[in-house]
């Protein structure tokens, strides 16, 4: 049996601590399947759904177990459509514990079959997000050591034109 796991987030953009996980997912699992969720009626997030998953898909070339795809609806949902037996989620800190516990719970409710997997980031991600490189690039500084060199052009692109955050 082929065991297949999800990496969901929004991954506005992704960054080298998603890109971690994800990696180290790659070798524990036969499939990885990279997914950007949404909710199609909040309109949130800087960059589109389509540029999350160009960004995530360029970055992630070098990993042959490993896709990408997007879905607006339940994430246990989409684990039943695609055959998942688990969602793999990164923990940074204390702090994300809380929220993640709390829809890894939910999530076994409404799908008892599908497992949710924490793994703890590295050393070195452990203060990063998606927001931090946001923020950081809008005042202009240098996001080179975040995120991975193909993606920084779109990202500074994209933030300097919207300033926005
Ligand atoms: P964020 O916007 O906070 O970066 P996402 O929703 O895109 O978060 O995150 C998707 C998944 O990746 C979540 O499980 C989150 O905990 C995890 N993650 C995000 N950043 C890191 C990091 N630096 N190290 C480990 N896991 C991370």
């Amino acid at each position: 049996m082929c065991d297949i796991a999800i990496c969901p987030g929004s991954f506005d953009p992704v960054t080298n601590g998603h890109l971690d996980i994800i990696k180290r997912a790659s070798e524990k699992f036969d499939k990885i399947i990279v997914l950007v969720s949404y909710n199609a009626k909040k309109n949130g997030g800087t960059f589109t759904v389509s540029e999350r998953v160009d960004f995530l898909k360029r970055c992630l070339t070098d990993i042959p177990n490993v896709t990408v795809d997007s879905y607006d609806g339940l994430l246990v949902d989409y684990a039943r459509k695609v055959g998942a037996s688990a969602i793999v989620k990164g923990l940074r800190a204390v702090s994300d514990f809380e929220e993640e516990f709390q829809m890894a719970l939910i999530n076994r409710q409404l799908a008892p079959e599908v497992d949710t997997v924490f793994m703890v980031s590295s050393l070195d991600y452990m203060y990063l997000s998606s927001s931090t490189v946001r923020e950081i690039c809008y005042f202009g500084g240098n996001i080179e050591n975040f995120v991975p060199a193909e993606i920084v052009p779109d990202i500074v692109k994209k933030i300097s034109k919207k300033k926005q955050i």
